[in-house]
């Protein structure tokens, strides 16, 4: 379980934000939090897209 101190927005104030149930099975993993205070949700990076793949510095 997630628990962390973000700015919410929606609450112009720093409030304690937690891991809501999940429905898309990330689990633990899941990376959505929402405000305890308004129940507002950020997403932190659901997607796991590509990461930039920085091209391999080959010796010479
Ligand atoms: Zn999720
Ligand atoms: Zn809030």
């Amino acid at each position: 379980m997630q628990i962390e101190f973000r700015w919410c927005a929606a609450c112009a104030s720093e409030q304690l934000f937690e891991q809501p149930p999940c429905d898309d099975g990330h689990g633990e993993d899941c990376l959505d939090l929402s405000c305890v205070e308004c129940g507002s949700a950020v997403v932190l990076g659901h997607a796991q897209v590509d990461e930039p793949v920085l091209p391999a510095v080959r010796a010479a």
